[in-house]
């Protein structure tokens, strides 16, 4: 497929750009992000770089051309490829004959290569399934070999799992808050039926499970049930019998929760994230080892319910991840919520105490618990790994580069099973990457923008840099509390704050840190600021809709450039 070179529109303004210089000719090999041409527009020159690898195929305007913005200026691609109708291809298409005349074959296969696919996909998760349709969709005949439950762990015992226990615990905190709104509830006092809980988990859950079933029939791929082993055939082996070969693999077999080898690991009352989300018995006292976004988030559900719930970090902070600033708001919020936080503490070890967990920590103190989850971090799950020789590093990742291409050169490896963001919206970016790449196209994988969501109460939402990783650059912080938020203040959620850092001369926004109300919604609209390249100097002129939680973000970009109407102004320097 070959790609546009398109006219940018580099400003709100801009409708048209001169071509000034093309830095390529036609037929040059070109990089992803290397420079292709200069345009003039009325404010300032700037180049214009190649957005994918391949050959410069076309240009369809000449040096001292005026162009309207995003019109086609030109085609990179792959020698050999057509150009879409109406444009010369400047290659000799002697692959693209080769491909043509087979593409003309008849489907002759015999009953033994029934199982010949163009892409097997093993693993069934966010990267496994998005995968599979993003081949299908492209024309080629795909399996998806799946041990346990389409959906993988997003579907099945992460994201939503977890989030319909958020909102029961949300639910919670509405009631113990209706009296501010003059709502009396008379005789105040309720119980949580985990036995509910689950079952409401189970049913959200299934019905999402059931519609990538249906995905899976509507794209005409075949799902295998059972493990499945890659081989250096190119073939994958589903429970050693029946034999699957593809001229290319997709291994998405995705991740599991890390065990820490401390005495004691294996106490009755030790769970992994997957066994807190079976619990039908509310435990009166929980210990959750790892204040990262598992850690917290879990926290903030079993406080909710009613557990008295300690957490205990490692690591000097809470979800040391996000921005600093944002971690010490979350503290403070969950300990006015009554969890007990403890940060820069070690475990060494977990006793028995009629049946109890006994935490002994490096500080001396022990903290009994009927409950403990363990939630330290993920792994990848190596075991589709046949005689496959992949690389790997010391932490158990596969390696790929960003085209999600191991080091050989038929298997790809998007998703959590890389380690590389281990988020559920990353597998599905990586895992149409992957296909993209299998069926011949060049794509690469940018991780600069993903945004993470946390979704304790208050939530969390950040993206692109943290303050303290631009210690030394030139940067402006802008600031906005959702307690000057119409928005929020009338929802009585006024606790929290947005803070933008930008560049303090052109207006880059470099990164969006939210805690507060519908951070993790208002996130998406930073993500796409900044994947368009929108500088703070533009933001204030997006008219938003008032009153809404997302003027924070908009007041908090302005407020980097001296623009925020509902900030005190800044002092000159
Ligand atoms: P997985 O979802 O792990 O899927 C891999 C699949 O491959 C599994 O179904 C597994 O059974 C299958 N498999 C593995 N090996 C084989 C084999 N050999 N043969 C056949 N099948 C195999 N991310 C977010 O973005 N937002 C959240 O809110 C969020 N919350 C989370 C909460 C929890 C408690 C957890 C544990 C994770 C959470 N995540 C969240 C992370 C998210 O779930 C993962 O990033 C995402 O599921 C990764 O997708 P994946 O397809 O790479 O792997």
């Amino acid at each position: 497929m070959a790609y546009e070179v398109v006219m940018p529109k580099a400003g709100m303004a801009m409708e048209f750009g001169t071509i000034i210089k093309w830095l390529k000719n036609v037929g040059d090999k070109v990089e992803y992000g290397e420079p292709l041409l200069e345009i003039e527009t009325d404010k300032t020159s700037m180049q214009v770089e190649a957005m994918n690898d391949g050959y410069l195929m076309s240009k369809l305007y000449d040096e001292g051309d005026e162009v309207p913005v995003v019109t086609t200026i030109g085609y990179i691609g792959q020698l050999g490829e057509k150009l879409p109708e109406g444009n010369d291809n400047v290659h000799d298409s002697k692959n693209l004959k080769e491909k043509e005349s087979c593409d003309n074959c008849v489907d002759d296969r015999s009953e033994s290569a029934k199982n010949e696919y163009d892409v097997v996909v093993v693993g069934g998760g966010p990267a496994g399934y998005i995968s599979a349709i993003a081949c299908a969709r492209r024309g080629m005949h795909v399996a998806i070999v799946e041990k346990d439950s389409l959906g993988g762990t997003c579907l099945n015992r992460g994201c939503i799992p977890t989030k319909t226990y958020l909102k029961t615990a949300e639910l919670i905190h509405g009631i113990y808050n209706v009296g501010q709104r003059g709502i009396n509830i008379h005789e105040p006092s309720f119980d949580i039926d985990m036995k509910t809980v689950v079952a409401e988990k189970e049913k959200v859950v299934a019905q999402l499970v059931n519609g990538i079933k249906g995905l899976m029939r509507s794209n005409g791929i075949d799902v295998y049930s059972g493990e499945g082993k890659i081989y250096s055939d190119k073939t994958v082996r589903v429970n050693d019998d029946t034999i699957l070969s593809a001229d290319n693999v997709i291994f998405a077999g995705g991740s599991q929760a890390s065990v820490i080898p401390i005495p004691g690991i294996d106490h009755k009352a030790v769970m992994l994230s997957d066994g807190i989300l079976e619990l039908t018995s509310l435990p009166e006292s929980l210990v959750v080892i790892g204040g990262g976004v598992i850690g917290v988030e879990m926290a903030s559900a079993f406080n909710a319910f009613g557990s008295k719930v300690t957490v205990i970090e490692m690591m000097d902070r809470l979800v040391p991840a996000v921005d600093a600033e944002i971690s010490e708001c979350l503290k403070k919020e969950l300990t006015a919520q009554g969890i007990d936080i403890m940060t820069g503490i070690k475990i060494e070890k977990i006793e028995d105490h009629d049946g109890k967990a006994v935490i002994c920590t490096d500080s001396g103190k022990k903290i009994e618990s009927d409950k403990v989850l363990l939630s330290i971090g993920r792994k990848p799950d190596l075991s589709g790994l046949g005689n496959v020789d992949v690389n790997i590093d010391s932490q158990g990742r596969v390696l790929v580069d960003d085209h999600m291409r191991t080091n050989i050169s038929w298997l790809y490896a998007p998703g959590d099973i890389n380690g590389r963001v281990m988020l559920a919206h990353a597998a599905f970016s990586m895992a149409e990457v992957a296909a993209a790449n299998c069926a011949g196209e060049e794509v690469r994988f940018k991780d600069a923008y993903v945004p993470s969501c946390i979704y304790t109460i208050l939530e969390i939402g950040c993206i692109g840099k943290k303050e303290e990783e631009l210690e030394h650059s030139d940067i402006s912080i802008g600031r906005f509390a959702f307690g000057n938020n119409g928005r929020a203040l009338a929802s009585g959620e006024g606790k929290g704050f947005v803070k933008v850092i930008t560049d303090k001369k052109t207006g880059e926004i470099y990164g969006v840190h939210i805690i507060g109300p519908n951070a993790t919604e208002i996130i998406n609209e930073a993500s796409a600021l900044m994947t368009m390249e929108i500088t703070a100097y533009e933001v204030p002129s997006i008219v938003h809709g008032h009153p809404t939680y997302s003027e924070a973000l908009m007041e908090a970009i302005s407020d980097s450039v001296g623009a925020s109407y509902h900030s005190p102004p800044k002092k000159k320097s």
